[in-house]
């Protein structure tokens, strides 16, 4: 089902008014996680001011070590909701557990399965079942079949609405978090209908990386990006090393319109309509 033989057209998958997979780009910013009203509210409305099309920040963390800050959890997903409310952005949010899909289902537009999970199959069985889209994760060391099979156990139980992400792998090079491999992209285009994305965040680890690596993919062919943006990384509780200051945003996004038509793609900002 997930692969091109399945169907004759690309899959595009409308989120809040804002499609994914056609000619348009779309553009997920914000934090990697929910700290507090101020920062969500801040950041949201600077990646609102600046053109995005869905807010992203992460309620349930996956963190290496069990003594780093976790998430708010469900205070994380009330937060999300009043920041959807006041600036009309849908929100993504990992879901980490089969357990929190029902919840995590209610209060947010696109549930993410993070690297960690992707080869969970209870959980991607579990997704497979929900209503909400779904924002697939490549696996750090996953191959392209694995990544197409994850996709076909959640197609395979009935969500259609897919949305793969290519976030990098591991490889022996240290000097950044992770390899993006941008080489996925053309390969998953031309193997499935499914829209694909890049987050340049954690495929780089670092802030002034992130903006080569933006541009790079949509010159490959990405369908949109994943970024993280924070509005005081150096006070970021996670990954404030490969966050965007707002104004870093702003001109990437300038930058991004502009390239997007050289490769006959567009890129229209969301109009920003805040509370
Ligand atoms: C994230 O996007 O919040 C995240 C944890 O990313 P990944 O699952 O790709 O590591
Ligand atoms: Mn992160």
């Amino acid at each position: 089902m997930a692969g091109k033989q399945s169907s004759d057209h690309q899959t595009i998958i409308d989120v809040g008014g804002s499609k994914i997979g056609g000619d348009e780009l779309m553009i997920i910013a914000g934090p990697c996680a929910v700290e507090n009203k101020v920062q969500l509210l801040s950041t949201a409305k600077s990646v609102t001011k600046y053109g995005a099309h869905i807010l992203r920040g992460g309620a349930f963390k996956p963190r290496s070590s069990p003594y780093s800050f976790q998430g708010l959890e469900e205070e994380g997903l009330h937060l999300l909701q009043l920041a959807r409310l006041e600036t009309g952005l849908p929100v993504v949010t990992e879901v980490m557990d089969t357990r929190q899909v029902e919840l995590v289902g209610e209060y947010v537009d696109i549930l993410q399965v993070g690297s960690r999970n992707m080869s969970n199959y209870p959980l991607l069985k579990e997704v497979g079942k929900a209503k909400k889209p779904v924002l697939l994760k490549r696996g750090m060391n996953a191959t392209i079949d694995e990544f197409m099979w994850a996709a076909e156990y959640i197609l395979s139980r009935g969500n259609d609405r897919v949305i793969l992400c290519e976030r990098g792998i591991r490889t022996f090079e240290t000097a950044y978090r992770n390899t993006l491999d941008l080489n996925a992209i053309p390969m998953l285009k031309s193997l499935t209908h499914l829209p694909v994305i890049v987050d340049p965040s954690h495929g780089t680890g670092h802030r002034w990386m992130v903006g080569p690596m933006a541009k790079a993919a949509i010159a490959a062919g990405a369908d949109g990006l994943q970024m993280e943006v924070h509005y005081k990384p150096e006070e970021a509780l996670c990954d404030g090393n490969q966050s965007l200051y707002p104004e870093d945003f702003e001109k990437l996004m300038q930058e991004l319109k502009i390239l997007a038509p050289a490769i006959g793609r567009s890129l229209s900002f969301r109009k920003a309509v805040l509370h």
